[in-house]
């Protein structure tokens, strides 16, 4: 097959909100090959910003645009993403945005390919079968413990048998506040649901911080207290995991490369590697610090907030891998979660697991209508040269 277009979509609710949630937004990718096969992939990203990366005018030999590099290029096997994967990345070396950008396209080609193999994408990744997940329903803490306490009853009733509560008021308050707002996750789940705190990077480079609340959270029975400390801060997370706090640690969903993933596994002393697909270059560079994961003995879990298209592509990641049990489940209302894909987006079973797709590629589709309704049409032009017009759904 050849690739004969890189179609990108810019997709927005009409309001956004001043919210931790990555579902508001999106950027689309579809390649289309010579033969009529299509892939589709999806960034975790600033749409626009990303979407720059495919068609930005070269600079110079190490800063040229995804599309420059891919269109016209033979694609037939596994080892065509892999090499294409390389070439993008050594076409745009020098610019910064490239792994969240490249990351909808290398998805896209996942996808193609494995519908021109018949496979889907699991097996390409050399996994003979694939294992149903735990989905833990992913939201915001409300902005009191009692909000807090009526979402978390929410989700039970939807049957969720785990959840994570992150972001919004946890560590901009007092101690006791932060106390609250998980002890009201933990009733409105009941006893027997696992919970995950998310603290979203607010104590930066404080491990002191982050110990006491991993000590007062210890009380509640949290499965892990997610990002404390600022991804960067891997000297920090050391001395936090050095002192065995009563949790188990997660962090990586700020980790853009093989490289930084690497570092929080290595030196950070993390329990739990959380590894987005739409952010790090792809499903090649994830499936990567996957296969690093079990070699190091730390537990592999995706980062998901966007749609179940992108749900699609991490759960292929890691189905192969029956260790790795848990599975992030974007469980927020906005339509661009469950919207994006037809018929539907990958459901919980009747036993409360989520399995994979056995369909060739990614084994999801993406809902045209939805991608219409809430399609921006973005035109670049520079000096009446157009460099990027949002093309025909
Ligand atoms: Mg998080």
């Amino acid at each position: 097959m050849k690739i004969e277009a890189i179609d990108l979509f810019y997709v927005a609710l009409p309001e956004i909100k001043l919210a931790a949630d990555g579902t508001q937004d999106t950027l689309l990718c579809r390649v289309r090959a010579d033969n009529g096969l299509y892939g589709w992939g999806e960034s975790d990203s600033s749409p626009l910003v990303s979407l720059a990366a495919y068609v930005f005018p070269m600079s110079h030999s190490n800063i040229i645009n995804i599309n420059e590099a891919l269109l016209g290029e033979t694609v037939d096997s596994v080892e065509d993403v892999r090499r294409l994967r390389a070439k993008a990345g050594a076409y745009g070396l020098d610019v910064q945005q490239l792994d969240h950008a490249v990351a909808a396209i290398d998805i896209a080609l996942w996808d193609l390919v494995g519908k021109h193999l018949e496979q889907p994408v699991y097996k390409m990744l050399g996994y003979d079968k694939a294992h149903p997940k735990l989905p833990y329903a992913s939201v915001l803490f409300g902005d009191t413990p009692d909000e807090t306490r009526t979402i978390a009853e929410g989700l039970r009733g939807r049957g969720f048998a785990a959840a994570k509560f992150g972001w919004g008021p946890m560590g901009h308050g007092t101690a006791e506040n932060d106390v609250a707002l998980v002890a009201a996750a933990r009733e409105g789940m009941g006893q027997h649901a696992q919970v995950m705190v998310d603290a979203g990077v607010v104590w930066g480079d404080d491990d002191e911080t982050a110990y006491d609340r991993a000590v007062r959270f210890s009380e509640y029975d949290i499965s892990w207290l997610e990002e404390p400390l600022l991804s960067e801060e891997v000297d920090a997370y050391k001395r936090l995991t050095d002192r065995k706090p009563p949790v188990k640690i997660a962090a990586g969903e700020g980790a853009d490369f093989y490289r930084s993933a690497d570092d929080l596994m290595l030196n950070g002393g993390i329990d739990f590697i959380q590894i987005d697909v739409g952010r790090t270059g792809g499903i090649t560079v994830s499936d990567r610090i996957c296969k690093r994961a079990q070699e190091l003995g730390i537990q592999y879990v995706n980062h998901t907030f966007k749609s179940h298209l992108q749900l699609a592509a991490s759960l292929h990641v890691f189905a192969g891998v029956p260790q790795f049990r848990l599975m992030e489940y974007p469980a927020g209302d906005s339509p661009l979660i469950l919207g994006l894909t037809a018929p539907t987006g990958l459901p919980v079973n009747e036993k409360g697991m989520v399995d994979c797709p056995e369909a060739p590629g990614l084994g999801v589709d993406v809902n045209l209508d939805t991608v219409r309704k809430y399609l921006q049409r973005v035109k670049i032009e520079v000096n009446g040269k157009i460099l990027h017009e949002t093309p025909e759904v």
